[in-house]
């Protein structure tokens, strides 16, 4: 019988790439840690790429899944739905948008899907701003707009896509500015590129804080500014908040309140931690966007009674326990750690990052020059000495990117970073 890894290669596509030398099959997992099949223990820094959101196999969601599963796994759109009402009456609230509505989907790639069906439908345009060296998606529509190229198999998207500046600043022209000549530079790039468009953008979609670019996080108050100039076409601003919400960059339950002058965005795309690893996504907006599809639209398994049911366990969990302040706090001493550590280490340009969403963008030693060699060797160190962390994806390859479960505790913290120590020095 071939092992494991010769029969997904044998039978899965190429292009879904694998991390490490000999890939991990991960068999189970429990609050920060993971198992895999020869029976070695992870400390988990990446959740499932930011997925395991509260903590894995948390009694609350199991039993909330377990409950919902024994009970009814589907009913389909036509019926009347309680678990999804109850998630939808809560991400509405917590949203911060007046008037808000809800819809479910089962992937981040299907929300930023709708988002822009929604914006273009609302606005009568195809035109879409979107930002560079970002990430909304693998769909047809969704790798279409996203920024980092490398992402983009095809590019032969419906949608018109300017792309702005304003995601990245670390490289380039403008990674001398300070952050008030980097927000005019990006304000007079944008109005650049209305200029060049035919009129009549639909939206702006933008990651509060850039997650497979690497963890970059532009100067607060950016969106405000962008948001100033859209408002003078009516164009809408659509975050996907898939890697920044539910609290984790700490500071902020979402990553455009860090741009609060903006107010709410108009739709809010969001993946990910909701569910704690089951499928949910969705989009909350402003109603009169939400409403403006002229033709039914359902997805038969976004809003499914078990996911729902998951998600409101996950929710309720991380609010009970305050998860948004303990990245806050566990986030805040990790990132001094790490930056004190990687103080000396010439392999590291900089350690970035706000809550439990940290990077570590390593360079050839005295030079600028991306290192994806060495952030492939941390990786397999990092493993080896028993952490899981991620990269960043495209042309970010030579960024770390360390985002746990929100409930990592302070010992936990230390260990991880002790262990990454490690594995820094030896590459
Ligand atoms: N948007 C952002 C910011 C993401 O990071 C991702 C996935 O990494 C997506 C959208 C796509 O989400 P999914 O993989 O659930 O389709």
């Amino acid at each position: 019988m071939k092992d494991l890894y010769a029969r997904h290669r044998a039978v899965l596509p190429d292009w879904l790439a694998l991390y490490y030398d000999e890939p991990v099959e991960l068999t189970h997992g429990e609050g920060r840690h993971v198992w895999d099949a020869a029976g070695r223990r992870y400390l988990d820094f990446f959740g499932g790429i930011l997925t395991t959101m509260t903590a894995h196999a948390l009694p609350d969601v199991t039993k909330a899944v377990a409950e919902q599963a024994g009970r009814i796994i589907h009913s389909s759109t036509l019926y009347l739905n309680r678990p999804m009402v109850d998630l939808a009456e809560r991400v509405a609230a917590l949203s911060g948008i007046p008037d808000a509505r809800v819809f479910f989907t089962t992937s981040g790639t299907e929300a930023n899907d709708t988002a822009l069906l929604l914006a273009t439908a609302h606005r009568r345009s195809n035109q879409i701003l979107a930002m560079r060296n970002s990430y909304h998606g693998r769909s047809f529509t969704s790798v279409g707009i996203t920024g980092n190229q490398s992402w983009s198999p095809t590019s032969l998207s419906p949608l018109q896509t300017l792309y702005v500046h304003g995601g990245v600043r670390s490289r380039g022209p403008y990674a001398a500015l300070s952050d008030a000549e980097f927000t005019a530079a990006c304000v007079a790039d944008l109005r650049d590129m209305l200029g060049q468009s035919r009129g009549g953008v639909a939206a702006l979609i933008a990651e509060p804080i850039q997650g497979v670019g690497g963890f970059t996080s532009p100067p607060d108050g950016l969106y405000a500014a962008f948001r100033e100039v859209l408002a003078e076409h009516g164009i809408l601003w659509i975050a996907d908040e898939v890697q920044t919400g539910w609290g984790r960059t700490g500071d902020h339950f979402w990553g455009w309140q860090a741009h609060a002058a903006a107010g709410p965005p108009d739709l809010l795309t969001f993946a990910k931690g909701i569910g704690n690893g089951m499928s949910i996504g969705g989009v909350v907006g402003r109603a009169e966007i939400m409403n403006s599809l002229d033709a039914n639209s359902i997805s038969t398994f976004g809003g499914s009674p078990v996911t729902m049911a998951a998600g409101l366990a996950n929710l309720s969990y991380l609010l009970e326990h305050d998860l948004q302040g303990n990245a806050r706090r566990v986030g805040g001493l990790l990132i001094e750690r790490l930056r004190a550590v990687c103080a000396q280490l010439p392999v590291v340009r900089e350690v970035r990052g706000r809550g439990l969403m940290i990077g570590i963008e390593l360079v050839r030693p005295g030079t600028e020059e991306a290192n994806p060699q060495a952030a492939a060797a941390v990786l397999e160190a990092a493993r080896e000495g028993g952490l899981l962390i991620g990269k960043g994806g495209g042309h970010s390859t030579s960024v770390l990117r360390v985002a746990p479960p929100l409930s990592l505790t302070v010992a936990e913290a230390e260990e991880g970073a002790a262990i990454l120590e490690r594995a820094l020095r030896s590459v």
